[in-house]
């Protein structure tokens, strides 16, 4: 029932290799696309063990029998080798689509239908012509047509998403592309050679070529010890950065990119891929004039309600000592940072209690404006307050309604104050205020309706109105001549010290005496 032909011997032997490279994929399922690669393997591995019993078989409905569930290892294993490219090529994305799972289930399922019931329509397999050393040539009939169509479209799905990936992948995956995209061309020159009857007629060599094509795509993507598993955990750890990763190459072309890079642009690494640096337009907005050449670190913002802050440092890529062969680009979030830091730079500046400005943010700012008013000869004023009777507030109320008139104070300042003009809360009680292109005579004018606000505000606890009053020093540049700033002040301290003399609740200005 069975002979045992040197055919017989190369399927057997290519049956062998193929098992034992479904036992190493099945390890390696957990790999990304290495489900897809072992399912693949496994229907391989039928279809070489039936092909050889195939060869092996004298009777011709035997031979049939075989030949038929050939059909079904063949038909079940291409898609899963579609699928393992495309998701190799990065097109994951693509499979989780219901009509790419529909296609990828339609065509071996037709197939398979076909083959299974040729004995009642003869219409894959028409005839069987017996040759010398038990081969039989099968015949095509006309499905025969469908069945080689729907199959040179799932390989030509696997040479293009391999061939992507060999020219427009990640540096990492482009060497393993192309050793992929090598053999699998390997497998389909022998299948068209038995298609179009080159060699020995009615003998597939398909199955023993794909034994090698296997063994090549198992050491691609496994072997090499670390050479292409490290890749594999490289891009597995690459992606898990939460700092954004793209490369470039000399053209400006995005070679690699990351998850988190990709979706700093709502993007997917795949989409990006190939893609000119332009389309990723906070990249080409920190590379804009850059020579590739330099190291340089800067910060960009990106979003717009949501907008983010980026630390970006881009490295030249060398290849050997000299020659730059395209740049790595780093992003790192620093949103937190920068919020924190900017609250703390608020913190740093502000009066706690009434929200103005604090005493050494109001010199900070008052010197450069103390500067810049006597170089361009402007005018400039300062006005001190400082609450009558505080004391005695505090000791009839209580340190808290003490606090409540401070915050009053505060709140008609950022109500009553022009845009231009400077707040702070100078010390306990005393406020200031900088009135840039403001003379004397205006600022007397500020201070005088102030003055006025202050002495018609009230403050109610619980049945008791508070009324409370302050008084006034202004000092301006043109008034006087203070030749630095803190003279200036001290100046306006004077005039509130004449203010407080001749009766409180009132206004002075300084003159020189
Ligand atoms: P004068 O009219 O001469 O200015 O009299 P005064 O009582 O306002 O002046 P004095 O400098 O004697 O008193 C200021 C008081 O302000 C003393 C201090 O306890 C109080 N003080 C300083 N800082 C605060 C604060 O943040 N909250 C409260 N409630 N009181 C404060
Ligand atoms: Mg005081
Ligand atoms: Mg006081």
């Amino acid at each position: 029932m069975f002979t045992f032909t040197p055919i017989v011997f190369a399927v057997v032997v290519s049956t062998a290799i193929n098992i034992f490279v479904t036992v190493v994929s099945w390890r390696r399922k957990k790999a990304r696309y290495g489900l897809y690669f072992a399912l693949g393997m496994t229907g391989v591995t039928f279809w070489t063990l039936m092909s050889a019993l195939d060869y092996a078989a004298t009777p011709l409905n035997l031979k049939i029998l075989f030949a038929t569930l050939e059909g079904w290892g063949y038909m079940s294993a291409h898609p899963f080798f579609a699928m393992f490219a495309m998701s190799f090529a990065g097109y994951d994305w693509l499979l989780e689509k219901k009509w790419v799972k529909a296609f990828f289930i339609f065509v071996p399922v037709t197939n398979i239908l076909w083959v299974t019931t040729n004995s009642w329509h003869g219409l894959v397999w028409r005839e069987f012509i017996q040759k010398a050393d038990n081969v039989v040539v099968f015949v095509h009939g006309t499905a025969y047509g469908w069945i080689y169509a729907s199959s040179n479209l799932l390989s030509l799905i696997i040479i293009a998403s391999l061939a992507l990936t060999s020219f427009k992948g990640s540096i990492f995956s482009r060497k393993q592309g192309r050793i992929l995209l090598a053999s699998i061309l390997f497998t389909e020159g022998t299948n068209i050679a038995y298609n179009l009857s080159v060699g020995m007629e009615g003998v597939d060599w398909t199955s023993v070529a794909f034994s090698a094509t296997g063994a090549l795509f198992l050491w691609a993507l496994y072997g090499r010890k670390f050479l292409d598993i490290i890749p594999i955990a490289r891009e597995k750890l690459i992606d898990s950065l939460s700092d954004g990763m793209i490369v470039l190459d000399m053209q400006n072309r995005i070679v690699d990119v990351n998850l988190p890079a990709a979706r700093m642009v709502g993007s997917l690494p795949e989409k990006l891929l190939g893609r000119n640096m332009d389309t990723f337009i906070p990249l080409a907005q920190a590379l804009s004039g850059q020579p590739s050449e330099r190291e340089m670190r800067t910060e960009l913002e990106i979003g717009g309600a949501e907008r983010r802050y980026y630390d970006i440092l881009i490295s030249p890529l060398f290849e050997g000592q000299t020659s730059v062969i395209g740049r790595l680009v780093i992003f790192r979030d620093i949103t937190d940072r920068k919020r924190i830091q900017d609250e703390l730079q608020k913190i740093a500046i502000t009066d706690s209690l009434t929200g103005l400005f604090n005493r050494r943010h109001f010199f900070d700012l008052g010197e450069k404006e103390f500067a810049k008013s006597t170089r361009y000869n402007r005018s400039l004023s300062v006005i001190l307050l400082d609450i009558d009777f505080f004391k005695g507030i505090n000791d009839t109320y209580g340190h808290f309604v003490g606090d409540q008139v401070l915050t009053q104070v505060g709140f008609l300042f950022h109500k009553n104050g022009r845009e231009a003009d400077l707040t702070a809360r100078y010390g306990g009680e005393e406020f200031i205020i900088l009135l840039p292109e403001t003379d004397c005579a205006s600022a007397m004018l500020v201070a005088e309706r102030l003055r006025k606000l202050i002495e018609e505000s009230l403050i109610q606890i619980g049945n008791n109105l508070i009324r409370f009053t302050a008084s006034f020093g202004v000092a301006a540049i043109d008034g006087a001549n203070a030749e630095t700033f803190d003279q200036l002040v001290s100046q306006a301290d004077q005039a509130l010290y004449e203010a407080k003399r001749v009766g409180r609740n009132r206004v002075a200005c300084y003159r020189e005496e």
